[in-house]
């Protein structure tokens, strides 16, 4: 039986880059399959949440889109997280409040994974485990529930800020 395993360690509000565990399908892809029309300040947008290497809230992705493109405003941000939110192609975490009332997005992936927050350095781990399937799988059995979402997040402290504080 496998274990769970750790994707991703790296800095702030990180997550798993490379990792064979957790996939991102592509966003462009699955709009066009849902003959969605894009727009091309949209396709940017897209294109950044795609291939962030962290979580990104919606501030965050403006400043890096009006990099790109300075026309591009806050509504346009919204209404294309929206737009991917409602299609369910890009998941809204909270990641344990760590920096306030912010919200976070990322691709779906493949697989769903759990996010650990460390309240000392802000570093967001993303964890993937064969047992959080079973965990599902247990409760469409129980309960005859449909699961659209799943969402687990855990805060405490990463290793290194443990053995910073002893
Ligand atoms: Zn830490
Ligand atoms: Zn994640």
């Amino acid at each position: 039986m496998s274990v769970g395993a750790v994707v991703a360690k790296d800095s702030h509000l990180g997550r798993s880059k490379g990792s064979t565990a957790i996939t991102r399908p592509s966003l462009m892809k699955e709009l066009a399959a849902r003959r969605v029309r894009i727009t091309v300040q949209r396709r940017l947008l897209v294109g950044i949440i795609q291939d962030s290497p962290r979580h990104l809230d919606a501030a965050t992705l403006l400043e890096i889109a009006k990099k790109q493109d300075p026309d591009i405003d806050r509504a346009t941000v919204y209404r294309t997280i929206a737009l991917l939110k409602n299609r369910g192609l890009i998941d809204e975490l909270d990641l344990m409040h760590i920096e306030g009332e912010k919200h976070y997005y990322e691709a779906k992936t493949n697989r769903d994974h759990c996010h650990m927050a460390c309240f000392r350095c802000g570093a967001i781990m993303e964890y993937a485990s064969s047992s959080f399937e079973k965990l599902k799988e247990e409760m469409v059995k129980q309960s005859g529930f449909q699961i659209r979402v799943v969402r687990l997040e855990v805060g405490g402290f990463c290793k290194r800020c443990q053995k910073a504080a002893s």
